[in-house]
């Protein structure tokens, strides 16, 4: 019951807080997006992010669409999928649209969304952005024996290729077509050398440099699975995401996503990337830190409240 409480004291105030500010900055045309990926429980970083993301489409009087990332057929578990719905209303964050709930871009699990994932491709197939790639993982890593950037603590919980190394071009002039994605990597060959630059609303002014901090990167496994990278973009435009917000480890990820906007000609949303969530030791936290999920730290008795406040952490 203490946590009830505590729950909806907290809702009372943000509520009360926003009504105050949406007089002044009610955009209603404001859509913005939950994305819980589930490969696992919900943590902190989570919780802030996720947090904020509510905090903003209540602000701005918009609209917040909930859409599970259940795309990983090995790794996604639907025991995952209820943990997370349930233990962000515990925090107190409620949503408009979403898989209980329905809407107008219905089906709001992206395991159920593959048609719209395969007309993107098809489209950037079409012009002209996408080639097969046979190489194996073996073969990525022998060509790229120098150590690159520093992310092993960054790719713990995305899909491995989310923050692939710079891909070395092996199978960048296979012109063969295809008509089904299945059976290849299908990577977007990047402009080398153009600098893609974006405002982040929160961390300010962003660039990197294709070809050199990110390379062509998968939209399509071999596997049959669209990456994070199509599907997400695919869907925050079907889904009519006037704002993104999600944790600055993406920040290269956008950069990779405008590039996609601008090839399947659709309107690139707002970005407003929230710092992470470090332990003590300064990393970020991951699936390894079981002890910090939602549901461990509810289960001890720590209130939204607490989590709020910054209690929880440490
Ligand atoms: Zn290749």
């Amino acid at each position: 019951m203490k946590f009830d409480l505590a729950a909806k004291s907290m809702v009372m105030i943000v509520t009360l807080i926003t009504s105050m500010t949406s007089f002044f900055s009610s955009q209603p045309g404001y859509r913005g997006r939950l994305a819980p990926s589930l490969t696992g429980y919900l943590h902190l970083g989570h919780a802030r992010t996720f947090w904020t993301a509510y905090q903003r489409a209540m602000t701005a009087g918009g609209t917040l669409v909930m859409r599970v990332e259940d795309l990983d057929p090995e790794r996604s578990r639907a025991e995952y999928s209820e943990a997370a719905l349930e233990d962000l209303r515990w925090l107190g964050i409620r949503w408009q649209e979403g898989p209980e709930i329905g809407g107008p871009c219905a089906p709001y699990e992206q395991s159920k969304r593959r048609t719209i994932y395969l007309e993107a491709w098809q489209k950037l197939l079409k012009g002209g952005f996408l080639f097969p790639c046979r190489c194996s993982r073996k073969d990525l890593e022998a060509a790229l024996s120098a150590p690159h950037e520093d992310n092993s603590q960054t790719n713990a919980e995305h899909d491995p290729l989310d923050d692939e190394p710079v891909y070395p071009g092996t199978c960048r002039q296979f012109q063969d077509a295809p008509s089904q994605p299945d059976g290849f990597n299908w990577r977007f060959r990047v402009p080398d050398g153009e600098v893609i630059e974006f405002e982040d609303l929160n961390l300010g002014p962003q660039q990197f440099i294709a070809g050199r901090d990110f390379g062509d990167f998968v939209v399509w496994r071999r596997d049959g699975v669209p990456s994070y990278q199509l599907a997400c973009v695919a869907d925050d435009a079907a889904m009519k995401i006037t704002e993104v917000v999600r944790g600055e480890d993406l920040l290269k990820s956008t950069a990779r996503q405008i590039l996609l906007y601008r090839a399947l000609q659709l309107e690139i949303p707002d970005w407003f990337h929230c710092s992470l969530v470090t332990d003590s030791n300064g990393f970020r936290l991951a699936k390894r830190h079981d002890a910090l999920s939602l549901r461990a730290l509810r289960q001890r008795g720590v209130t939204p409240m607490e989590i709020f406040q910054g209690n929880a952490l440490f």
